[in-house]
This record gives C-alpha cells, sequence and structure tokens, in this order.
C-alpha cells in the first residue's frame, strides 16, 4: 500500500487527534489498513521505550515510516504515578472508567493535584528513530466534567482552562494539549527538507 506516514494507534481518539494535526497533503493510514494489530507490544518502562517499541514493530513489518505515541499523566502527590502505567491503572483490562475511578480514589482528600500529561512520539523509518515530547500542565479534579475526549479527560483541568479536557471540544483541547505540542514538533521536523540528513 502507497501511504507517507502509519500512525500506529489503534485508539480511536488518538488517531482522530492527531490526523486532524498531519498535514492533509500527507497519505497516512491507520494499523487496520497495514493489516497489523491494533493493540502493538508495549513492555517498556518509559515513554519513550514504549512510543519506539510500537512504532519499530510496525515499521520491521511494513517498511513505512511509522509514529507511534505513548502518553503518561503524572501526578505530583503520587509521586508521579500513573505515568507510564496509565493505560492499566485500575487493571489489564484497560477501562478509562475504572483508571479514572481509581484516580480519584487516591486522590481523595488531597490539596495538592496539581498533574502534567506528557506524550512521546516516536517516528521510526529506514534512517532511525526521532522523537517528539509534549507537556500540558494541571490538576486533577474532584469528580469527572464533560463526555469529550477520552481516557482521563474529564478528571483533567488544564492550567490555562475553566474546562476540563472532557469540557472542552477536540479543536480547542487540540490547541493547547500534549499531543498537540508533540505533533507540532514533528510537522515541523517533517516539513524541514533537512531532517533527512541527520
Ligand atoms: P497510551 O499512550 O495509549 O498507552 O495511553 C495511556 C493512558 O492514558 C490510557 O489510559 C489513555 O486512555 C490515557 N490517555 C492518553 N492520552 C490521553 C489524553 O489525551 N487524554 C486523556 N487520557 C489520555
Amino acid at each position: 500500500m502507497e501511504a507517507d506516514l502509519v500512525l500506529c494507534t489503534g485508539n480511536p481518539g488518538k488517531v482522530e487527534e492527531i490526523r486532524a494535526l498531519l498535514p492533509a497533503r500527507l497519505k497516512i493510514v491507520g494499523l487496520t489498513e497495514m493489516g497489523l494489530p491494533q493493540d502493538l507490544p508495549e513492555t517498556g518502562d518509559t515513554l519513550h521505550a514504549n512510543a519506539e517499541q510500537k512504532a519499530r514493530f510496525a515499521f520491521e513489518r511494513c517498511g513505512l515510516p511509522c509514529i507511534a505515541d505513548d502518553t503518561g499523566l503524572e501526578v505530583d502527590a503520587l509521586n508521579g504515578a500513573p505515568g507510564v502505567f496509565s493505560a492499566r491503572y485500575a487493571g489489564e483490562e484497560k477501562s478509562a472508567d475504572a483508571n479514572m475511578h481509581k484516580l480519584l480514589k487516591e486522590m481523595h482528600g488531597r490539596t495538592d493535584r496539581r498533574a502534567r500529561f506528557r506524550t512521546v512520539i516516536a517516528h521510526v523509518d529506514g534512517t532511525g528513530v526521532e522523537f517528539f515530547e509534549g507537556t500540558v500542565d494541571g490538576t486533577i479534579t474532584e469528580e469527572p466534567r464533560g463526555a469529550g475526549g477520552f481516557g482521563y479527560d474529564p478528571i483533567f483541568l488544564p492550567v490555562m482552562s475553566n474546562l476540563t479536557f472532557g469540557e472542552l471540544d477536540a479543536m480547542r483541547k487540540n490547541a493547547i494539549s500534549h499531543r498537540g505540542q508533540a505533533v507540532w514538533k514533528l510537522v515541523r521536523w517533517l516539513s524541514d527538507p533537512h531532517h533527512r540528513e541527520r
């Protein structure tokens, strides 16, 4: 199949966000179109390791430039947890609802509610790997607000907003989000004609 970039995520929320930010001239395909599994292996203990592992797994099977992201929610009062374990915080079934409720329970009664989302995108092609990182600071709310977005969005209040990620529409979330910033860095790099001379 002809494509400029393979987007290595089975998460429909992420596919939508990343596609909306990448230039329309790029032909982007997903894992299904490449005949790859939706759930790629991520056994590393850092966001960088997991993003690279997923992108490399796909690149080795399809030979096209691949990007994968790994995201963690780092809560100060929990010493950075759930962090790289955000997807499986409440168990292997990776339930967004269960994860959110476990986090709210851990945060019950705590006054320091500071947290940040961190995204690392890995781009893997025949010349190697390149990383792009984005973060957004905020706080954990006392209860879920809003039905938009995905994952922990309804309980994350970014510093520059009165609305949680779950209450912001996709365009507003993308404008300030961890993933939005990482994708912008990737787009700048992809648009630089010299980037392949590394
Ligand atoms: P992963 O990068 O797909 O492994 O995501 C880790 C965990 O963070 C999953 O539970 C996701 O649902 C959650 N997550 C990833 N990105 C976001 C986001 O932009 N907002 C809220 N939750 C997210």
